[in-house]
């Protein structure tokens, strides 16, 4: 393991878990799952004091680390179930894929930052989270690995990918903050079957922008 997650880690931790429990974030599962990402890993040593106040965090090639409700409220309107076939757009620093992974998920994650994908895909591993890395534009999905129990995207973006949705199963899931530059309304999709979708709407968010087309090497 790089850097090490003693108690004074795990305290700060569970601070975080009992924040997010007032905040409202009331699924056990999710927030087990948060209480074991050692979150400060993620983040350059010298900002051990930020990795567990419930904020987002730059994190180099200006990206952001999601603020953990923000995680804790996308992770628990996904309803993930054990084994099932998850794909996260906008792998970032990693952190949303690990807590997916620690809920049981087989996660396939995309990034198309290439410096980002370089990084977490050697670093998440060396921590113990192992999903699958792809490098590429996510607003297309993972055609190739389709279909998906459930779809997550940690970018804000400005329609539905129609390849997304195309790619999630019938009875599927899908989160995605949909909006403009300054501020995204979270979104859940469910497939009811070929040509159906159903559509539920659950507050404001703000994300950087899902990109779309070219990426970025
Ligand atoms: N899930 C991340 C937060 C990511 S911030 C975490 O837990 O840290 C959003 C990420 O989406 C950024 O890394 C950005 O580079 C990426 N992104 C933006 N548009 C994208 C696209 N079209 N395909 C894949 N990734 C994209």
């Amino acid at each position: 393991m790089t850097g090490n997650d003693d108690m004074r880690h795990q305290g700060m931790r569970k601070k975080l878990v009992d924040a997010l429990k007032i905040k409202g974030i009331k699924d056990e599962k999710v927030l087990a799952a948060i209480g074991k990402v050692p979150r400060h890993l993620f983040m350059d040593s010298s900002f051990l004091n930020f990795a567990y106040k419930d904020q987002a965090f730059p994190i180099g090639a200006g990206q952001t680390i999601s603020q953990p409700y923000t995680v804790a409220f996308q992770t628990h309107l996904l309803q993930v179930q054990e084994n099932e076939k998850v794909l996260e757009v906008g792998t970032g620093s990693g952190y949303q894929a690990a807590v997916l992974v620690e809920l049981g998920a087989r996660v396939f994650t995309i990034e198309r930052q290439k410096e980002l994908f370089q990084k977490v895909q050697y670093f998440l591993p060396e921590i113990g989270y192992q999903p699958a890395f792809f490098f590429g534009d996510g607003y297309e999905g993972l055609p190739n690995f389709a279909p998906f129990d459930k779809i997550l995207v940690t970018a804000g973006a400005s329609d539905v990918p129609p390849a997304l949705k195309e790619q999630l199963k019938i009875g599927g899931r899908m989160v995605i903050p949909v909006g403009n530059e300054t501020r995204q309304e979270m979104m859940v999709i469910v497939r009811i079957s070929d040509e159906e979708f159903k559509t539920e709407k659950h507050g404001g968010f703000v994300f950087v922008p899902l990109l779309k087309g070219k990426v970025n090497h």
